[in-house]
């Protein structure tokens, strides 16, 4: 059968680093298996319009691999074109890429490797609303240009303790940031989620629900985003929320950019109303180079944490999620059960109740 993985290109990184596995050149190390059992198997970056790799080998390809990094974008149109196509793999966590109702709708499954980055991503949370409340990138900048005003960075920069903290989404991802940030004794954690924690877990890590969302956001100091990009989701961060925020906010997604309005968000940062804005998804990816979350600041030239889309790639992750992907595939090939926490769409319906109540 045809096998088809849309990856990102490592170039000279990834011939230096095998561990580099996520990447075209590395092919998520399962290339000389998948070939010694008779599979095709076809790996490329090209991703986009009609001419690309992607959309001519999906017509006949039975599997499709993709990755949240580079999202191979799998839409309606596409789905309908892929007549052979029976499953979905995501290598990580996050299958926003494929449009999940027509893979329900043509019977296509779609599975991630649940759990395979979380860790990666609840540190890079952490690490995010450090640097904005601590004022880091600009001070670093400063370093680099040679410069020494200590009060143009402390004029902008906290402590996290005594802090209110929340989590939108609390499940795998946002628990964890929980965890971490427990020994920062923050002034409150709490969280927004339709899916309640079970008591214990609440208990253990001393958080608080609330129910209604711009009630949550005018509670937080920092707000962390952690939920899926579906539905219920896409803009759910807009101008009008923002207006519930406290002023002077910090925002960090580093769920999914579509989460967050762009320029709402930017426009935000820029007035001052939030603080600032870290995380490392865009709406679109790559991002162009224009995209104005690279270069958007607050109004003392700080508030800016993006990074390219990489939280959930550490090479610690890219082993989980090579890992994860060849055994969902030993599942698929040898008609065996899959592990149920990595079934997003099974056939003909949603088995997760994560992206969205439906
Ligand atoms: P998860 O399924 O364990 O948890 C998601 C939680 O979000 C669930 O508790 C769900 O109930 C909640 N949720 C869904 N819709 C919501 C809504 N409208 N409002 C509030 N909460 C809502 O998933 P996870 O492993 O924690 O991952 C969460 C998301 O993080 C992924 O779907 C993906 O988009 C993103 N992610 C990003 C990276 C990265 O590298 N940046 C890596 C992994 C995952």
């Amino acid at each position: 059968m045809k096998v088809l993985a849309i990856l990102y290109d490592g170039g000279e990184a990834a011939r230096q680093e095998s561990r580099l596995l996520g990447t075209t050149e590395n092919g998520l190390g399962i290339g000389p298996w998948l070939e010694s059992l008779g599979h095709e198997f076809v790996v490329s970056s090209s991703k986009e319009g009609a001419n690309s790799d992607f959309q001519k080998h999906i017509v006949d390809a039975e599997v499709l691999i993709t990755t949240p990094f580079h999202p191979g974008y799998l839409t309606r149109d596409l789905v309908e074109k892929a007549k052979n196509l029976r499953l979905c793999i995501t290598a990580g966590v996050g299958s926003d890429h494929i449009d999940l109702n027509a893979a329900v709708d043509h019977r296509i499954q779609v599975l991630e490797v649940s759990g395979s980055n979380v860790v990666s991503v609840a540190e890079h949370v952490v690490m995010s609303i450090l640097l904005l409340v601590r004022n880091f990138v600009p001070a670093h900048e400063m370093i680099e240009r040679g410069d020494w005003q200590v009060s143009d960075i402390a004029r902008n920069a906290f402590d996290l303790e005594g802090k209110v903290v929340g989590t939108i989404g609390a499940g795998r991802i946002g628990y964890r940031v929980l965890q971490r940030l427990l020994p920062f004794n923050c002034k409150e954690l709490i969280y927004y989620d339709y899916a309640p924690l079970p008591e214990a877990a609440s208990k253990a890590v001393n958080t608080r629900k609330v129910d209604d969302l711009k009630e949550f956001v005018s509670q937080c100091d920092v707000v962390t985003v952690n939920c899926p990009l579906h539905e219920g989701t896409r803009g759910l961060i807009n101008a009008e929320l923002l207006k519930s925020f406290k002023k002077g906010a910090w925002l960090v997604n580093t769920a999914r950019g579509a989460i967050c309005d762009k320029d709402a968000v930017a426009a935000a940062v820029k007035s001052g109303q939030l603080n600032g804005y870290a995380g490392d998804v865009w709406n679109v990816q790559p991002a162009p180079k224009d995209h104005i979350w690279r270069t958007v600041k607050n109004p003392l030239n700080g508030g800016n944490g993006m990074v390219p889309h990489y939280s959930g790639t550490t090479l610690d992750a890219q082993a989980r999620y090579a890992n994860g992907t060849k055994s969902i595939l030993e599942h698929y090939f040898n008609n065996t059960e899959q592990e149920a926490q990595n079934i997003i769409i099974g056939l003909g319906k949603y088995e997760t109740k994560a992206y969205g109540q439906r």
